[in-house]
């Protein structure tokens, strides 16, 4: 029996990210035993990183936004495959968790009156997003941890104890949820800096890992980002949806290659920034696809006076839906019209004085002078597409934020599923992780206090399962001589990360997708033999040789689902299939493990390890339909639907 430090929690959230954070002080409130996991520091989730803002129809800078105008563009982005509950709730309660995160000491930009200021975004009708200039995660983060700590103080005058009700076990991977029969009975996982494992024993566990960016050799996201909750949950038998819609961000740095992929924030657009070709020409104008030709300007004058009197004109085509802009860009490079490193153009310095640029953009102000050299108050950014947001995940509960089919098992942020349908609009995330995270710790610790009496067995044999495979990379020279040589995880993932950009990345075609789910099936054979060298004490190449489990999982269920879905929608193009498909408004995605015990060791390296279903969406509520015009209505739903 493989000997681990064992604890016993109410709740085990993984993630310390906004969902895993918020769903964390929820669960506490609520009177669970908390233990919050992450495999990098804690304060050090991706949701830093989000800079242009929180979502929420406040009304502060335009009294016309309310909940119902949010709920329609978050459809219209989604392109009406949203989880329309998830919408709604999101549209209803993003208010709400923006003005109590104000009352636990954050501190947004205000507006002249000194209400919390909002900005413009793509595919927000009015200015929506709350922020702190271009670091709002950081703050929502900060607030967060700030929560957590009043909380640790609280407990400490009453118990003696900081961490009695509420622990962070940081910089700690978590590769297996355990069970008891069906339902969950705890998490595995190993200390990055000791390479011990542990168990953390508890009725409910919350999946907030975030995405899966980096599958993808071109993206925005860190390392963290390895899709290893979608393949926890996938492992625990719970299914994951509508994996095909990957968010191609449309504006990444290009330039310098060490550089390339990360994030030139939406707000560079949101405050007047605009996109050119290597000629020049404001080329957006061009790509207004007609479901949304009555809602944005057709001449740059249009466009420009919107910003002083967004009442009596119509938006620029630079705030777009990021898909419509991604494509746009792509189009514009393929045509020989990029920029000298392969992007285009974004214009800042013509449009705003530099001080003003300096003070509402100070990190990208940063970012470029200090990557690449370029001050964007004198002269444009590169920029081109970059993989940033995974809108495919855990299939969820709309309301209790409950993974399907795993009792004890919840899941929120962007590892969860539903909430954002083909394609999600920028600033909805981090709205997204405040309403569902604290939906999902409240439904856990609720589900945890139900089961107090009858706590969930703890498997050994399953602790043994997960330590061999934890354990696997270090006998890949010894083990199994028939399979090859050993592989270095290394290279593996370097394959991984080029098939995936190539042949599954921001335009898909069938041959291409057949061809990587070939090479996903040899790399798959391989990873079995990921090898590494020296001991468990922190050896990032083992860490990496545990994490291709996970985005080969995940990189296969992306593909095999994009394979299947024959239009284009949102965050998923196939140029074989160019147009939107309304017989397809209102198929769901879903992706199983082939193997249900869990173990992949069966799994066929041709057919693969991952199943895909096809399921109908529930029909959306009448009352809901009611917010859009008929005429909209007939772009995107199919015959039957309108008929009903
Ligand atoms: P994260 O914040 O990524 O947290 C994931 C947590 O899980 C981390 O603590 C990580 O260590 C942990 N973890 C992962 N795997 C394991 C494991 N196996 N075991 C233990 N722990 C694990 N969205 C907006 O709405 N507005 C914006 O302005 C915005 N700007 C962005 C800018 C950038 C550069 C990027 C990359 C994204 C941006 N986004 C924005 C998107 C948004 O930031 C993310 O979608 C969101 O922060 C995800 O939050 P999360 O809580 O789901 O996950």
């Amino acid at each position: 029996m493989t000997m681990v430090d064992r604890q016993e929690w109410d709740v085990v959230v993984v993630g310390a990210g906004g969902a895993g954070l918020r769903a964390a002080i929820e669960a506490r409130e609520r009177g669970a035993r908390t233990a919050v996991i992450c495999k990098s520091l804690f304060g050090k989730a991706h949701t830093v990183m989000a800079e242009g803002g929180i979502a929420a129809a406040m009304g502060n800078v335009n009294a016309g936004d309310n909940w119902q105008v949010h709920f329609r563009d978050t459809m219209r982005g989604g392109k009406f495959l949203n989880q329309w509950r998830m919408a709604e709730l999101h549209a209803q309660e993003a208010p709400q968790r923006v003005w109590e995160l104000e009352t636990w000491g954050a501190l947004f930009d205000r507006t002249k009156d000194g209400r919390i200021s909002q900005r413009n975004f793509g595919g927000h009708e009015y200015p929506r997003l709350a922020h702190v200039g271009d670091r709002t995660g950081l703050e929502l983060i900060r607030t967060l941890q700030q929560k957590i700590v009043a909380l640790q103080q609280e407990d400490f005058r009453e118990t003696g104890d900081y961490e009695a009700r509420l622990k962070v076990f940081q910089e700690c991977t978590v590769t297996r949820v355990l069970k008891d029969g069906e339902r969950v009975s705890g998490v595995f996982g190993y200390e990055r800096e000791s390479g011990r494992f542990f168990v953390l024993e508890a009725p409910a566990v919350v999946i907030a890992t975030g995405g899966i960016g980096k599958s993808f050799k071109v993206t925005s996201n860190s390392w963290e980002y390895t899709g290893d909750g979608h393949a926890l949950a996938l492992l625990a038998g719970a299914p994951l949806l509508n994996m095909e819609f990957v968010q191609f961000h449309p504006t990444g740095m290009v330039w310098p290659p060490s550089v390339k992929g990360i994030l030139v924030t939406e707000s560079v657009r949101g405050d007047g920034g605009v996109l050119r070709d290597s000629g020049g020409r404001r080329f957006m104008f061009d790509y207004v696809p007609d479901v949304f030709k009555d809602k944005y300007a057709e001449s740059e004058e249009e466009a420009d006076r919107w910003y002083e009197d967004p009442d009596h004109n119509r938006r620029p085509p630079e705030l777009l839906p990021r898909d419509e802009v991604a494509r746009a860009i792509n189009a514009e490079v393929k045509a020989g019209r990029g920029s000298p490193h392969g992007g285009v153009f974004l214009d800042v310095s013509t449009r705003m004085p530099a001080e003003v640029i300096k003070r509402r953009l100070p990190s990208m102000y940063h970012q470029f002078k200090e990557l690449a050299d370029v001050d964007i108050t004198a002269e444009p950014m590169e920029v081109g597409p970059t993989c940033h947001y995974v809108m495919g995940g855990i299939a969820v509960d709309s309301d209790s934020a409950a993974a399907r089919g795993v009792p004890g098992l919840f899941a929120a942020g962007e590892v969860a599923g539903g909430m954002h349908g083909s394609n999600r609009l920028g600033g909805n995330s981090l709205s997204d992780l405040l309403v569902f995270g604290r939906r999902a710790g409240w439904h856990a610790a609720e589900y945890a206090s139900g089961r107090a009496a009858a706590r969930p067995r703890v498997d050994d044999a399953q602790i043994d399962a997960a330590a061999a495979e934890a354990l696997r990379p270090f006998s890949a020279e010894s083990g199994e001589p028939a399979e090859g040589p050993p592989e270095n995880p290394y290279t593996l993932h370097q394959e991984l990360q080029q098939t995936m950009n190539d042949l599954v990345g921001i335009i898909r075609r069938e041959p291409e997708m057949k061809q990587a789910l070939e090479k996903l099936g040899e790399l798959r054979v391989r990873a079995r033999r990921a090898g590494v060298e020296g001991h468990r004490q922190f050896n990032p190449g083992w860490h990496l040789a545990l994490d291709l489990r996970n985005m080969l999982l995940v990189s296969e269920c992306v593909a095999r689902a994009a394979l299947e879905r024959t239009e284009s929608r949102g965050g998923h193009t196939r140029e074989d299939h160019a147009a939107m498909d309304r017989a397809w408004r209102n198929v769901n995605l879903l992706c199983a493990l082939t193997d249900p015990t869990g173990g992949l060791a069966a799994t066929d390296p041709v057919r693969g390890q991952i199943t895909l279903a096809r399921e109908t969406t529930e029909p959306i509520r009448p009352d809901l339909l009611a917010l859009f015009e008929k005429e909209e209505l007939v772009k995107y739903l199919a015959e039957e639907e309108l008929y009903e």
